[in-house]
């Protein structure tokens, strides 16, 4: 059964109070960073085949970021890793998926909590009663938990919180520039935001409806699938979707094609969760965002997390303060990793190396 309650409802009954939700500070910084909005309402996902029968759902940026999904067609249904940030976004997925097949979609996996990667759930739960939604239990708790991070229900109202200011500067900032192409991509993220903000007013939050605690497989008419419990890393309740006949994992935001987001992680068991990870089977990843990689990859993103880690640590121990590691870091690093976190107009490395230093520096060496 689907909960069918209005958000307020929702709120009532969990029981946090609206009114003591502040604005929020880093609605930008997760998987949100601005980027430019090269789309309109069509054209969300590029849909890539991974794999007989297992797609990847690649989205296009957007002002108003989406994440990737997996689509997995069985002999009888589909099951979809993902949802995306909104019900408009999950819609023109589904209608994607309807033009390959008329089976239904029997089951969704959320990968973690984050805003970008479940808030589109209502969409498959109404076209399909029947629907299981799956995430880990940690991933449901952070769902309603005030303080998770940046995602889940209580994350909603902060959105609803900051977007008219974001979307008041937005206008000002159209108003000074005279740029003409600086204005019509002012135009086009002020429009984004304006239609985000309505989605978000009357979305219906929809919950897991199954948890796991442990590693679990799924048989599912004909396709093996492996939902992998490897600790915390992202989140505290990441979950690797792993076909192991395909060799293909969907990751999440556990591993991306930009820089890692780590304020709602725990860097040092994510280096052991990768770690993990790399010992599984697989020749191809889809991630949370960016393009479909191979197994090399997951190497340069442990690598830089565990070189991260070690020279925050270094400094630490050499008595440096995080004003000084931010200075110093980001250049020593910045040859191995620069090119290869900067290949998106998102999450480049300049523009989170900063805030990275500080989350291991408070995660890792202040922890305690
Ligand atoms: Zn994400
Ligand atoms: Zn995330």
């Amino acid at each position: 059964m689907h909960t069918d309650w209005t958000r307020r409802q929702f709120l009532a009954r969990v029981g946090i109070a609206a009114a003591a939700i502040q604005t929020l500070d880093h609605l930008d910084l997760c998987c949100a960073l601005a980027g430019d909005a090269r789309t309109t309402g069509k054209d969300l996902f590029e849909l890539q085949p991974v794999a007989d029968g297992v797609y990847a759902a690649i989205a296009t940026t957007q002002y108003k970021v989406n994440s990737n999904a997996a689509v997995i067609l069985t002999n009888d249904g589909v099951v979809v890793v993902d949802s995306h940030s909104k019900p408009s976004a999950a819609r023109a997925l589904y209608h994607e998926i309807r033009g390959m097949t008329k089976n239904p979609v029997r089951k969704v996996i959320n990968t973690h909590f984050h805003w970008d990667h479940w808030q589109g759930n209502q969409v498959y739960a109404a076209e399909y009663p029947g629907l299981e939604i799956i995430a880990s239990e940690g991933t449901k708790e952070n769902l309603t938990k005030a303080e998770a991070g940046v995602g889940g229900v209580p994350f909603i109202e902060k959105q609803l919180a900051a977007l008219p200011k974001e979307i008041e500067k937005l206008k000002d900032d159209m108003t000074r520039t005279t740029n003409a192409d600086q204005k019509a991509r002012l135009e086009a993220n002020l429009q984004q935001a304006e239609a985000y903000l309505d989605e978000l007013k009357t979305l219906k939050p929809t919950l897991p409806t199954k948890t796991l605690a442990n590693t679990m497989t799924l048989h599912e008419q004909g396709r093996e699938i492996q939902l992998l419990l490897l600790g915390s890393g992202h989140t505290n309740g990441d979950v690797y979707v792993y076909l192991p006949k395909e060799k293909v994992v969907a990751t999440g935001d556990a591993v991306i094609d930009w820089m890692p987001f780590i304020n709602d992680g725990y860097p040092e068991e994510w280096v052991q969760a990768l770690t993990a990870l790399e010992k599984v089977d697989f020749t191809q990843m889809i991630l949370g965002h960016g393009e479909v990689a191979t197994k090399e990859h997951l190497g340069f993103f442990k690598g830089y997390l565990t070189d991260l880690i070690a020279s925050v640590k270094k400094a630490a121990a050499e008595g440096g303060t995080l004003n000084e590691m931010q200075k110093t870091i980001p250049d020593q690093l910045a040859l191995r990793y620069e090119r290869g976190m900067s290949k998106y107009p998102l999450g480049q490395y300049r523009d989170r190396v900063g805030l990275n230093i500080e989350m291991v520096y408070q995660k890792v060496v202040k922890k305690g």
